[in-house]
């Protein structure tokens, strides 16, 4: 078990980063007795999925607003063994509210099989012609039968060429379809991995009570000090402000981290649980040469955000959220009052938080015109919001929320193994079938545990499968799978051949300035 000398410590595992994945990791190696060791830069643990006291109103500030989706099944595993998982407050009223200039368009689920349960909703929607809804057929139909190797295929094109060639109108993409994929996927459509955008969109048809949740409290405090706190009771340590400078290399195999104060920790499994801008700083320069996943990091470009907290003097809407219709002229995507979700809060004034999101907009403005901006979005739809109301504001600018998934991203999101010896990688980015998110950090996690224990011969699942879907969607995509090539797959594959004409559209130069 553990050593330490002066400068080394001896350990079975150490891990490197300490958000959501190296947490769950951690946990998962403890509780089946290796001794861990986690390092994480910050004064805080949570990383990305951090949230700390506000010094003025002592309130609870996330790095940003979160929200949870029912289908969180690993983020729920790792709740549920810390305790926490009451702490989520669920959107029961509707599905979304979506605010288009001063009107409110209440979003609802019906109770029908996927994927007609949003069906209802969408017919009624004034915006749009009828036309214009029916367009989506044949990418729906798609999606419904769709596996992960479709989604690499469309992989290298982008999502608003292939819903084009799939007879989507420009109308419906512009109203539904650019607004859905900048707040789910948080980028403009034009540079956004068809293959990342049609995934999520076959489980949001997929699954016929798909909710929203919200952190009730800090979004750290969810995980962040339950997590240590189990780390520790079984031994282990976790430590703040230890920062590693590289990862130990001995010949071919990874024997440990040196910190940035000079001291080294000896492991005989290291787990990297960063962002990939920070693994290709870690490892010795040699490995550009050997390991092409090492080499495509430099592909993953970060999705900045910046998040805005408000606290007005009066109560300035019923809302939990409601998200604005988009616009590329807009500052804001979300919005969210912690006064109505938080237990104990009604009564209060208005705290309004929101992400805007991909914002090299802001580049150049200060906070007060930020804040200013967000208000007026605001005041569109609660026209109590006013600067004159406002107590208190907090700017967050959030250099990565996630990786963007830009065309061809998805093929470079690296294995869980990566074929070193002694390491293993976890990470929102590595690769798990799901959007970079809480729910893919900690699926990678348990992932990672789960490698480790199997190289060290005990073989155990720790990460939850997603369920099959729902309704009628489920009932394609499983027949899918058990017939690629009969039936209405005909019709399916006619389409393929189309996209395999497609010429590969891959993302312009420079996306940040489109
Ligand atoms: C504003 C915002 C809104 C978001 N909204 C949502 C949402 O609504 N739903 C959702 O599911 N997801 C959302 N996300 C994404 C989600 O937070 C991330 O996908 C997830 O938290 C990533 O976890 P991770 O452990 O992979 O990485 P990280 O959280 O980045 O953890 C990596 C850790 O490593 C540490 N570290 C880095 N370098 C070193 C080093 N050299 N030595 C030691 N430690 C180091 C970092 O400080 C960090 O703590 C959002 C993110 C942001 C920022």
């Amino acid at each position: 078990m553990a050593k330490a000398t002066a400068k080394t410590r001896q350990t079975d595992v150490v891990i490197v980063g300490g958000g959501l994945a190296g947490l769950t990791a951690g946990i998962g190696l403890q509780r089946e007795g290796l001794d861990v060791v986690v390092l994480e830069k910050d004064k805080r643990l949570g990383g990305r999925a951090q949230s700390w006291t506000d010094e003025t109103t002592g309130d609870p500030v996330h790095i940003g607003p979160h929200i949870f989706l029912t289908e969180y099944p690993n983020m729920f595993k790792l709740l549920d063994l810390l305790g926490t998982r009451g702490d989520i407050v669920w959107e029961d009223e509707h599905f979304i509210v979506l605010a288009d200039g001063s009107e409110r368009l209440v979003q609802e689920q019906y109770p029908l099989p996927a994927p007609f349960h949003f069906a209802p909703t969408m017919m009624a929607d004034p915006r749009a012609r009828t036309r214009d809804k029916l367009s989506n057929l044949a990418v729906t139909l798609y999606a419904m039968q769709m596996d992960e190797r479709d989604v690499m295929r469309l992989d290298g094109m982008n999502a608003y060429a292939f819903l084009r060639r799939m007879g989507v109108t420009k109308a419906y993409i512009d109203q539904f379809w650019s607004f859905a994929c900048m707040a789910i996927m948080n980028v403009p459509i034009e540079v956004c991995s068809a293959g990342a955008l049609m995934r999520f969109f076959q489980k949001f048809i997929g699954y016929d009570t798909f909710s929203f949740g919200f952190p009730d409290g800090g979004l750290g405090d969810l995980f962040a000090p339950a997590a240590k706190q189990e780390i520790e009771r079984a031994g282990g340590e976790v430590r703040l402000r230890t920062e590693v400078s590289r990862l130990r290399v001995e010949g071919e195999r990874v024997v440990g981290v040196e910190l940035a104060d000079g001291t080294t920790i000896e492991a005989k499994h290291t787990v990297a649980a960063v962002p990939p801008q920070v693994l290709r700083n870690l490892g010795p320069r040699q490995w550009m040469g050997e390991y092409e996943w090492y080499r495509e990091l430099v592909h993953f470009h970060p999705c900045p955000y910046v998040s805005v907290f408000l606290w007005f003097d009066e109560k300035i809407t019923d809302l939990r959220m409601w998200a604005r219709t988009h616009s590329p002229d807009d500052l804001n995507c979300d919005f969210y009052d912690l006064s109505n979700i938080h237990t104990g809060w009604r009564e209060r004034p208005s705290v309004i938080c929101s992400n805007i999101i991909y914002c090299h907009r802001t580049d150049g403005m200060t906070d007060e015109e930020i804040v200013r901006h967000t208000v007026a979005e605001i005041a569109e739809t609660h026209p109590a919001a006013s600067m004159d109301h406002l107590e208190h504001y907090v700017v967050n600018r959030i250099p990565m929320a996630i990786h963007c998934p830009y065309p061809g991203t998805e093929k470079r999101r690296p294995v869980t193994d990566p074929g070193v010896e002694g390491l293993v990688l976890a990470g929102d980015f590595v690769r798990t079938e799901l959007p970079s998110s809480m729910e893919s950090a900690v699926c990678s996690g348990w992932m990672a545990a789960e490698k480790i224990l199997e190289q060290r011969g005990h073989k155990k699942q720790l990460h939850v499968e997603h369920r099959d879907l729902d309704g009628l969607t489920g009932l394609i995509s499983r027949t899918a799978k058990l017939f690629p090539t009969k039936g209405a797959q005909r019709i399916i594959h006619g389409m393929r051949r189309t996209l395999d004409e497609t010429p590969l559209l891959t993302r312009p130069a420079d996306p940040v300035n489109k």
